[in-house]
C-alpha cells in the first residue's frame, strides 16, 4: 500500500520509506492510501477473540500488503504481551487501562511495534547502523527507549530537558544502557525538539549518519494504537454494553485519537469521540471557531498533553476532507485547568476508590459532563497514576503504591551525557559517533 503526504507535494511512498523516513520530504505526515473496512463477521465474533487475535486482523488491514503474514503476526504478538482491560469506574463509564506494558503508559504499544518494524525494514535494506533521535518531555522517551532496547543495528538517543522530567520518568530511560543513550540537555523540551529538527535538516550530519525519528508522526508508531479501540469494543460487547459507545481520549499531539478515528473508518461501531484537553485548548478552539490557531504550550499537571501545536491535527483534517462540519459531527472537545483535574482525581478516588492519573482524569471528567442517556463511555487511562507520584499523592493525601516494574527501573544507575542547548555541541557529539 502507498502512503501519501498530507501536504501532497511529493509522490506517495512505500510503507518501508514511510517508516524509515518518518516525515515526508514536503514535511507532511504520511497517510495510508486506503482504509479497509473489516467484515461484519469480524465485528460479530470479536468478543470471542483475544487482544492479540483482534490486533492481528487490524494490523493485516494496514500492513498485510507489505509484510509477510508470519512476520507481521510475530511483531503484533510480541508487541502485545500485556493486557489492556476495560474496568468499570462509575455508572456507564469504563476505564480502558493502557498502562500494563513495560513503562506503564499507552506509548509502549507504538514504541515496541515501531522498533520491531523498523528493525525488520533496515535488515531488509541491509543497513547496519541507524540512529533514532527522540526528544521527550517524559513519557515518549521511556516508551521508545524500552521498545528499542537490545534491538540490533539501531541506537537510540533520548534528548530530555535537565531537571524538567520527574525522577521516575528519568530513570526509565537513563538506566537502560546497551543501545540507549540519554542526552540531558540544559534547556526546555522545546530546545530538545529544536535540536532534533536541526539534526534532520543538517546536510553534513545526514551524509554521515542514518538518522530517523520515533515520535507519533511515524505511521509505525501511531497506527498500532488503533488495536486497543477494537479490543475495548470487544470487552464491552462481552458485557452487553457495546451499543452507543462513546470514546474519550486525553489528547496532546492527537496521535492516539487519530488511531481511534481510523478504527471508526474501518467500521468499528464507535458512536462519537471526545478529545479531552488540559489548558492547552487549541483543538477545542478549533471546534468552536473553525479556525486552527497554534499557541505556545502552557505547563500543567497533565504534562504529556502540554502541546500547543498538535502534529497529528494535519491527519485529522485530512481524514475528514478538511471539513470543520464533518470533524465537529464526530468529535467534541473540552479543556480543564489543573484545579479541575486535581478535583476530579480526588473526588473520583473518594467516591469510587478508583485512582486516576492526571491525564485519565481529563477523560473521565469529560464523560461525566458530556455522556447522554443510553450511551456507554470509555476513557483511555493513558498512564499509571504512580508515574506522577508526587502530584497524585499530594492530591489524595495518601501514599500511592509503586508497581514492581517501576521499582525495578528505580534500582538502576543513572547514566546520561550532559549537553548544552546549542546545535553546534549536539552536532559535534553526533559526528563523533
Ligand atoms: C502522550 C500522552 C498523551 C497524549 O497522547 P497524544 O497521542 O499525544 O495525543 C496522554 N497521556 C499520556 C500519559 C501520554 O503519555
Amino acid at each position: 500500500m502507498k502512503y501519501y503526504s498530507t501536504n501532497k507535494q511529493v509522490a506517495p511512498a512505500s510503507l518501508q520509506e514511510a517508516v524509515v523516513k518518518g516525515l515526508a520530504a514536503d514535511r507532511g505526515l504520511f497517510m495510508p492510501e486506503k482504509i479497509k473496512a473489516l467484515p461484519t463477521e469480524f465485528y460479530e465474533n470479536i468478543d470471542k477473540m483475544s487482544f492479540q487475535e483482534i490486533a492481528y486482523v487490524v494490523a493485516d488491514a494496514f500492513f498485510g500488503e507489505d509484510i509477510e503474514a508470519d512476520t507481521l503476526k510475530a511483531i503484533v504478538y510480541d508487541t502485545l504481551s500485556f493486557d489492556a482491560p476495560v474496568v468499570p469506574v462509575s455508572e456507564g463509564i469504563y476505564s480502558l487501562e493502557l498502562y500494563h506494558g513495560p513503562t506503564l503508559a499507552f506509548k509502549d504499544v507504538g514504541g515496541r511495534f515501531m522498533a520491531r518494524l523498523l528493525s525488520y525494514f533496515i535488515k531488509k535494506q541491509g543497513q547496519k547502523d541507524v540512529k533514532v533521535l527522540v526528544a521527550t518531555s517524559g513519557d515518549t522517551g521511556s516508551a521508545v527507549a524500552n521498545g528499542f532496547l537490545g534491538v540490533e543495528g539501531i541506537h537510540v538517543y533520548v534528548l530530555y530537558p535537565k531537571g524538567l522530567v520527574s525522577p521516575i520518568q528519568e530513570c526509565q530511560f537513563t538506566t537502560l544502557g546497551q543501545n540507549i543513550t540519554a542526552l540531558e540537555v540544559d534547556g526546555t523540551f522545546d530546545d530538545c525538539q529544536a535540536l532534533v529538527k536541526s539534526a534532520f535538516m543538517d546536510e553534513e550530519l545526514n551524509a554521515k549518519l542514518n538518522l530517523t525519528s520515533a515520535n507519533s508522526i511515524n505511521v509505525a508508531r501511531f497506527l498500532p494504537q488503533a488495536f486497543y479501540y477494537f479490543y475495548a469494543y470487544a470487552q464491552l460487547k462481552k458485557l452487553g454494553k457495546e451499543k452507543e459507545m462513546v470514546v474519550c481520549v486525553p489528547s496532546g499531539n492527537f496521535g492516539n485519537i487519530t488511531a481511534g478515528l481510523f478504527g471508526k473508518k474501518m467500521g468499528l461501531p464507535i458512536k462519537r469521540f471526545i478529545a479531552a484537553n488540559n489548558r492547552n485548548d487549541i483543538f477545542l478552539n478549533y471546534l468552536n471557531t473553525g479556525v486552527y490557531t497554534p499557541k505556545p504550550s502552557v505547563s500543567t499537571i497533565a504534562n504529556a498533553m502540554d502541546v500547543g501545536d498538535p502534529s497529528n491535527f494535519a491527519r485529522v483534517l485530512d481524514l475528514y476532507g478538511e471539513s470543520w462540519e464533518a470533524i465537529k459531527g464526530e468529535i467534541s472537545g473540552c479543556s480543564y485547568d489543573d484545579e479541575q483535574i486535581a478535583e476530579t482525581v480526588a473526588a473520583t478516588y473518594k467516591a469510587t476508590g478508583y485512582l486516576l492519573d492526571p491525564h485519565g482524569a481529563c477523560g473521565y471528567k469529560a464523560l461525566q459532563e458530556q455522556l447522554q442517556p443510553g450511551e456507554t463511555g470509555v476513557f483511555l487511562e493513558t498512564a499509571h497514576p504512580a508515574k506522577f507520584l508526587e502530584t497524585v499523592e499530594n492530591i489524595i493525601g495518601e501514599k500511592v503504591e509503586i508497581p514492581q516494574k517501576l521499582q525495578e527501573f528505580m534500582k538502576g544507575t543513572k547514566q546520561s551525557i550532559e549537553l548544552g542547548k546549542d546545535f553546534a555541541g549536539f552536532k559535534s557529539y553526533l559526528m563523533g559517533k
